[in-house]
């Protein structure tokens, strides 16, 4: 599908040595339509610029009634607004949000636990457990009404030219989509960082996420539950049917192990590891599992380029951060594009995406660093350690101001959101 709205970018079909190919035009080409890269381009939607979006698979449009996706994202508030401004949030909560209320966080080594509970800020919910492919969905058919924005899809990108005047992204069908600035949105395994030669810092965790959909014997209590086991941290993310979705991480023969297992085994382990606390579970449908990385790439923009989501970091999911991040990326490289158009500065210049890298390295790395300590101290068997963990959960279970500041740091309350268009 590639389609074209009523004001689209210069498109224009050339035949040169007799062969045809056609070349797209456009201020902006953002490199991946997946959650980060759709909803970045429909806050570029409306500032006089034209975009183009590439993407490889297209969303799916429908499933069956009662079918949960393996991939969930566990959305914090800060992202639940930023949506709603892209009008692309009473679709999601139309095609299924499940909010959660509270948090328990508990230690497998030790006695140490800690609860968030919305209610003690006031609010209705901590966030809300959405399915990616919702997400997607929701902001595609924002998109497809957008008329300042191609979707080029599906396809694939092949080559990257650059130049002083933009880019040209060479797609593998031969078509070429030439922009002033191209955004690299094509996730962990980013094609158009390695094309730019954009270097990571990083390493394998050694671990594997396992996700899958399961059904507790007792009600979840709209409470996300996690458990620090010594292999890896265990997260239950409460759905609105009752069911839970799991996102296990565990060292790789560990996850290897567990993968193996047949579903009964499987839910056994699995009420085991959660210590009962929602009964017996039984595994629903397939699982599937991702191996785990740290990535942070050395800089996230160079003259008429910039990256954002996982592209440009990839973090341990023990707290659902990764996809509210990419968010956050997005909606600073979109504030940073409207400073330049109002100050008449070129969208692509290094002047205008340091902006952004500024806005957000540092926040990303701090995350990352954070992520990554805490799985490392929750993975650690020595028992002074162990008791450590349990006296810090507990004091900072206890300690009110302290836990307001965590829970207001996870639910994006704190953080100031840029505005995604200038009034
Ligand atoms: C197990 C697990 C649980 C997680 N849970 C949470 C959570 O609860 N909360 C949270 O905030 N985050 C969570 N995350 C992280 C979150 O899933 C990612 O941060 C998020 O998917 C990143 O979005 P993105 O759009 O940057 O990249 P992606 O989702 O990877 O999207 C990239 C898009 O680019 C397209 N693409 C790639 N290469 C090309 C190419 N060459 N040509 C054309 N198109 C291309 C892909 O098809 C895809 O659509 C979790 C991650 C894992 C592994």
């Amino acid at each position: 599908m590639s389609r074209r709205k009523s004001a689209p970018p210069h498109e224009a079909t050339r035949q040169p040595d007799g062969q045809a190919w056609s070349s797209i035009d456009s201020d902006v080409v953002v490199a991946g339509g997946g959650m980060v890269g759709a909803a970045f381009a429909l806050a570029c939607s409306g500032k006089g610029l034209s975009v183009a979006v590439v993407e490889s698979r297209a969303p799916r449009r429908d499933w069956p009634k009662g079918e949960i996706d393996l991939r969930v994202s566990a959305l914090s508030r800060a992202s639940q607004r930023l949506l709603a401004r892209l009008g692309a949030w009473r679709r999601i909560a139309e095609l299924g949000a499940s909010p959660y209320r509270r948090m328990r966080v508990w230690d497998a080594g030790g006695t140490g636990s800690i609860t968030f509970d919305a209610a003690d800020l006031g609010e209705p919910d901590l966030g809300h457990i959405v399915e990616n492919r919702v997400i997607q969905l929701a902001l595609w058919e924002r998109l497809e009404q957008a008329p300042d924005v191609t979707l080029v899809c599906p396809a694939s990108i092949a080559d990257l030219q650059r130049g002083p005047d933009g880019a040209r992204l060479v797609l593998g069908d031969g078509r070429v989509l030439a922009c002033r600035l191209l955004v690299g949105a094509d996730g962990r395994d980013s094609l158009v960082r390695e094309l730019a030669g954009i270097m990571t810092r990083g390493w394998d965790y050694g671990q594997s996420a396992i996700v899958a959909n399961v059904v507790p014997e007792l009600w979840h209590e709209e409470t996300a539950w996690q458990r620090f086991l010594p292999t890896g941290p265990l997260a239950l993310l409460p759905l609105a049917d009752g069911r839970c979705s799991i996102v296990w991480s565990a060292s790789d023969p560990r996850a290897e192990e567990l993968m193996g297992l047949d579903d009964a085994a499987f839910s056994q382990a699995l009420t085991e590891s959660s210590e009962g606390r929602l009964g017996q579970i039984r595994v629903d449908g397939p699982r599937a599992s991702v191996a785990l990385r740290l990535q942070h790439a050395g800089h996230y923009v160079e003259p008429g380029l910039a990256l954002i989501g996982d592209a440009a970091h990839a973090i341990h999911p023990l707290a659902g951060q990764g996809v509210n991040l990419g968010f956050l990326d997005a909606a600073e490289l979109s504030c940073a594009l409207d400073v330049a158009l109002e100050q008449r500065r070129d969208i692509a210049s290094l002047w205008t995406l340091r902006r952004y890298e500024r806005a957000r390295r540092g926040d990303n790395l701090a995350m990352l660093v954070a992520m990554d300590g805490f799985n490392r101290l929750f993975g650690n068997r020595l028992p002074p350690l162990a008791a450590a963990r349990s006296l810090g959960l507990a004091l900072a279970d206890r300690a009110g101001p302290l836990k307001r500041f965590f829970m207001e740091r996870a639910l994006g309350l704190g953080a100031g959101l840029p505005p995604l268009a200038r009034p």
